[in-house]
């Protein structure tokens, strides 16, 4: 790929652009969002016009039992697995116009350009979309990658259902889209995943560009701090059992913790049950919610090794009965370095601005890399702000997203020179 010809393509940034309006009408809401539930006949219409586009450019699709979609541009060695890129086409009840769409289509266009340029590749191109990224509708979320990856099983997958008792085996099969290739046997090369950033760090520091070398792991708790409630006059300061006064020490000692693993620390306590919850009692007890991440596994783990022992401390020295309770956990998950570095040397390549952003949202590529070398590509995101109808990004950051995507992805299924 190092010849002058393929290093000079582009993709069209105005035909990416298009499709994603066009694909932003299939469930368009009245603020400019996108409501498009997995499994709905708004999914299924989506789905049907980028198989549409997918075979309008010449591609084979392949569904597998989950409704994960793989739509194949033949290499000139078909033994080869596929370098694979995609995301997904379903959206949050509230969502934007580029959240997953921008991944799939950008997957598309790549194909478009090499269709244009007549470019023969190695290795066969494949372009995915995984069903129910969002899980908004079925739990779990990312559930086709999840169940091609064999996070869990196609049954449990199968079993979901949504508020109105629904089941995902029922919808798939409703919209037609039940394949018959059993989920995990379908060997890719490598995945690659272009995706809005969800969040300010590129709008920030005004980068076009973001590498992501990892997603955040997390360790999610629940913690309840047991004292005594007594009238807030009568009792004097020493004989006080304030379940709140000590609860509130441990909350800053989230914070202390996440800020002594810079930089990608994190400690937030988003949740919090103050009993009685009156002005003039002193509060008994206090159930609050702990939410660690961080990049770095050992890290996450000195990080919950601290909160456990501080707690501990905090019950001895107070007399107070405190329960901290690991309720869920995820292990971080760094990216392959071979496609951390196809990303980073495309985007030198074209010259755009980037810089390394550690993802801390879930992404199919997540349950891709357990199967694959794996990679992302972030681009800006208007304010960071994602599920929302507001989501906006520019045409330019989403067609340089592309040309990165491009080149890695040629990296990996080497240009056939004639
Ligand atoms: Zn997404």
């Amino acid at each position: 790929m190092d010849n002058l010809p393929t290093a000079a393509l582009r993709v069209n940034g105005t035909r990416l652009w298009q499709s994603l309006m066009d694909l932003a009408k299939i469930g368009a809401t009245p603020k400019g969002g996108v409501k498009r539930l997995t499994l709905t006949d708004l999914d299924k219409e989506g789905r049907d016009l980028v198989v549409q586009w997918g075979q309008q450019a010449g591609l084979t699709i392949t569904i597998d039992q989950i409704g994960n979609v793989f739509m194949r541009r033949a290499g000139r060695n078909p033994a080869l697995p596929p370098i694979m890129s995609g995301s997904h086409v379903d959206t949050q009840p509230t969502g934007g116009r580029f959240d997953g769409t921008y991944g799939v289509l950008a997957a598309l266009e790549v194909v478009r350009t090499l269709n244009d340029h007549q470019i023969v590749t190695e290795a066969p191109i494949e372009v995915a979309f995984w069903t129910n990224e969002e899980g908004s509708r079925f739990v779990p979320v990312m559930m086709g990658s999840g169940v091609f990856c064999g996070a869990f099983s196609l049954e449990h997958a199968y079993a979901a259902k949504d508020v109105e008792g629904k089941t995902v085996a029922q919808e798939l099969e409703r919209i037609g889209y039940i394949g018959t290739e059993v989920p995990g046997q379908h060997p890719i090369g490598a995945y690659f995943e272009a995706h809005i950033e969800q969040g300010p760090v590129l709008e920030d520091a005004d980068k076009t560009i973001g590498v992501v070398p990892a997603v955040m792991g997390l360790a999610w708790y629940d913690c309840v701090v047991s004292g005594m409630e007594a009238h807030a006059g009568p009792t004097p300061m020493p004989l006080r059992k304030d379940a709140l006064q000590v609860a509130t020490t441990i909350m800053q000692e989230v914070v202390a913790i996440a800020n002594r693993y810079p930089p990608y620390g994190r400690g937030t306590v988003g949740f919090v049950q103050v009993f009685p919850n009156s002005r003039n009692v002193i509060p008994g007890k206090v159930s609050f919610s702990i939410d660690l991440r961080n990049v770095n596994e050992p890290l996450l783990n000195q990080m919950h090794d601290e909160i456990t022992s501080f707690v501990a401390r905090r019950a001895s020295d107070t007399a107070l009965a405190i329960t901290l309770e690991r309720v869920s956990y995820y292990p971080p998950c760094p990216f392959h370095p071979d496609c951390v570095d196809a990303v980073r040397k495309a985007t030198d390549l074209l010259g755009y601005s980037n810089m390394d952003v550690v993802s801390g949202a879930g992404h199919d590529a997540i349950y891709a890399a357990r199967v694959a070398p794996a990679g992302m590509i972030f681009v800006p995101c208007k304010d960071g702000i994602s599920h929302n109808e507001i989501e906006d990004a520019k045409p330019e950051h989403l067609a340089a997203g592309c040309n990165v995507l491009l080149h890695a992805m040629l990296a990996h299924a080497k240009v056939v020179v004639a």
